[in-house]
């Protein structure tokens, strides 16, 4: 059973306020995730969580993040302008981005950000275009098969990121040669993992290869990037991951292959997005129409433009009718936004209890990847986030859009 972290009284007095379509987070959610995970590397002292800003940018979310002790992870320019505008310091900012813009490179290095490079050729284009840092990260690439015991998690050969095995050595000595005292190594292998053996697995490899980096170039190896894929559970079925058994794991293998190849003062850190957040958010829509046709459809006032993830990936978002927990689930019904687009659907032939117009539904498991991925298709405005504070009150973090936002970037002459 999954259950939503307002309840139903909570849910009307903030729509008194606010109304739907909206983002709602759970401060103590959040904050006790985050404790929870430097709970499970506090064996590692340069441990440090970067959370990926893609997954949820907002200032108000990223200041609860940096005062439980985490950084930022950006991959675009606008995402290292909201890090500085909330006060991370330079060594508190990632950016592993691909495809990168010079401008992007030029304000990483102005802001002191660890720079961790995707590609061999991006290091003349960082040379060229901002100079290399002396401190830097590569992201690796296996290529092949990425699996866990036998089970293949995803497709590394077929993703665009990082370098070859072979590029690393070079890359490494290319940097060396150009000035790079300390180096990182970063890798993303899978995404949305439930396993408890998917950083540990990815540790191992990464570790490996930090082994024979040191041998083959004599780089000075300092910290190793485990970057995102921890996944959360979008089924109520689904078991969560043990964070716990996760940073145990990841223990193991650095005493197994770091400390006795004296690399027992490696920095491990980690670009989680979907796991700090993704719970800690759910989308609260009020049910606006019901249709009888060849199936049963209820509209709801939040479209896909509010969440996409069911239209883009078919991804499950459970949903909960608020004050209906307990009525049986007796009836069928697809659960449509108001795009024109079939595929603008937040549930597919889901059994909920019976709805009515004015039901207030919470889409659960937005808090990642949610909000962000949001756009404007068919003028549709973007949703206010709202924070469900520590102490029960609801604060505004971001305004809806108005027409005039959607405007604003037309001409009209
Ligand atoms: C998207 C991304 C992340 C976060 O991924 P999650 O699945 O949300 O944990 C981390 N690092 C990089 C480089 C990314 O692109």
């Amino acid at each position: 059973m999954k259950k939503p972290f307002v309840t139903l009284d909570q849910l009307k007095e903030i729509t008194a306020q606010y109304p739907t379509p909206f983002h709602l987070y759970d401060e103590k959610g959040i904050r006790e995730n985050a404790r929870k995970l430097h709970q499970a590397f506090a064996w590692n002292p340069g441990f440090k969580e970067y959370f990926a800003v893609k997954a949820t940018p907002n200032p108000t979310i990223l200041k609860i993040l940096q005062e439980e002790g985490c950084g930022t992870d950006c991959s675009s320019l606008t995402e290292l302008m909201l890090s500085d505008r909330c006060g991370f310091a330079g060594k508190d900012i990632m950016f592993s981005s691909n495809d990168t813009p010079a401008e992007e490179f030029v304000l990483a290095r102005k802001l002191g950000a660890t720079i961790n490079l995707d590609d061999f050729t991006h290091i003349d284009f960082l040379k060229d275009v901002a100079g290399i840092p002396e401190v830097i990260s590569c992201r690796y690439n296996p290529g092949g098969h990425f699996a866990i015991s036998n089970e293949i998690m995803d497709n590394p050969g077929d993703a665009k990121y990082g370098f070859t095995r072979q590029q690393m050595t070079e890359g490494f000595k290319k940097l060396k040669a150009l000035g790079v005292k300390q180096f990182g190594i970063h890798a993303f292998l899978a995404s949305n993992t439930i396993s408890n053996e998917y950083y540990p697995t990815l540790a191992g490899i990464l570790f490996q290869v930090a082994v024979e980096l040191k041998e083959e170039t004599g780089a000075d190896i300092r910290f190793i990037n485990l970057s995102g894929g921890v996944g959360i559970p979008y089924r109520p079925d689904q078991p969560a991951n043990d964070i716990l058994a996760i940073g145990e794991g990841v223990r193991r293998k650095y005493e197994e292959i770091l400390v006795p190849a004296g690399m027992g003062n490696v920095a491990i850190c980690t670009e989680l997005g979907r796991f700090m957040l993704g719970p800690y958010g759910c989308l609260v829509t009020t049910a606006t129409h019901e249709k009888h046709i060849y199936k049963e459809y209820i509209g709801v006032d939040a479209c896909a433009a509010n969440l996409m993830r069911p239209a883009m990936y078919g991804a499950y978002h459970h949903i909960t009718v608020m004050g209906k927990e307990d009525q049986p689930c007796d009836h069928k019904y697809d659960v449509t936004g108001a795009l024109c687009e079939n595929n603008d659907k937040f549930a597919i032939d889901r059994m909920l209890p019976k709805i009515d117009r004015g039901d207030l539904l919470v889409i659960h498991d937005t808090g990642a990847h949610g909000y962000a991925m949001g756009y404007n298709y068919n003028g549709r405005l973007r949703s206010a986030e709202v924070l469900l504070q520590e102490d029960g009150s609801a604060k505004l973090i971001r305004r809806a859009e108005t027409p005039d936002d959607y405007f604003a970037t037309m001409i009209f002459d």
